[in-house]
């Protein structure tokens, strides 16, 4: 079954205003890896809100595990380009902040609060943060608050994670160690990723499928299966399978940016 799915979903964000997105479909399945890529305000954050029941859909349908989207989702993790990070929490209180919202942690919290810290700490000590823990968000450098807020993101065991440009502010070796990261991350553990990215060689290194959108209004104008085998490594992304697949992917961006 499908864990998310657009049906022709259309949305305007003011009554009588222009489309933002028009006519998308999409469906993904449980623990598939998509990235959606296109223009700059051709819709790709309004796919997240959609998802997340932060909007509604002016036309069609977006289900979720099953049932329409009709408010906000607790079995989603979500991370930006900037970390977002509480600048008077330690890593380990951001970390820690969902447990304090989301149910059924909120209610246990308390009782549990022992166990939960140690999970905490356990997936600090996995994207590499030991030593971290009790330090401040201004203490750390970009990809150290970008692996908390991933770690922010996945600690209440989400069943679909929704990435916004999350390494897009981060210097290229840095981005390249991150795609690594959250690969490893997902295989261990697997959960829905839906990506949105401005990088097509992210997108083919991460995803299973990549949308391509193009301008405003945002259309699905590509989807792309990416097969290359995993685990993927960076010295894969030198292939010429790899890069004919980002070369499918920019001739088609190319190809709305010109239109
Ligand atoms: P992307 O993430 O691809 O850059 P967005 O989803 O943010 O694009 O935006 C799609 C279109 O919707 C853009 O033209 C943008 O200006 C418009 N838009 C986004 N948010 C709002 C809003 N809150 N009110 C009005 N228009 C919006």
């Amino acid at each position: 079954m499908d864990f998310v799915k657009f049906e022709n979903v259309s949305l305007t964000y003011t009554e009588d205003g222009p489309l933002a997105i028009d006519g998308i479909s999409i469906d993904v399945r449980e623990n598939e890896f998509v990235a959606v890529v296109g223009p700059s305000g051709c819709g790709k954050s309004t796919l997240m809100k959609l998802v997340s029941g932060l909007r509604e859909p002016s036309n069609g349908y977006v289900y979720l595990n099953g049932h329409q989207v009709g408010g906000p989702q607790k079995c989603i993790g979500m991370a930006f380009q900037a970390s977002n990070l509480l600048p008077w929490r330690t890593t380990l209180q951001n970390v820690m902040l969902p447990l304090e919202i989301v149910e059924p942690y909120r209610s246990s919290l308390r009782r549990e609060h022992a166990r939960y810290e140690e999970q905490a700490r356990a997936l600090l000590a996995r994207v590499g943060l030991v030593g971290y823990e009790d330090k401040f968000p201004w203490e750390l450098s970009g990809g150290m608050q970008q692996r908390a807020s991933i770690c922010r993101a996945l600690i209440h065991k989400p069943r679909l994670l929704m990435l916004d440009e999350p390494f897009g502010a981060l210097d290229a070796f840095t981005r390249e160690e991150l795609w690594c990261l959250l690969q490893d991350l997902w295989i261990d553990q697997p959960f829905t990723v839906i990506l949105v990215t401005h990088d097509l060689r992210e997108a083919v290194f991460l995803a299973d499928t990549v949308y391509v959108m193009s301008k405003r209004p945002g259309k699905i104008i590509l989807k792309k299966p990416i097969e290359l085998s995993r685990p993927r490594t960076l010295d894969a992304t030198y292939t010429e399978a790899f890069a004919s697949d980002v070369h499918v992917l920019r001739e088609q961006i190319g190809r709305v940016r010109q239109s």
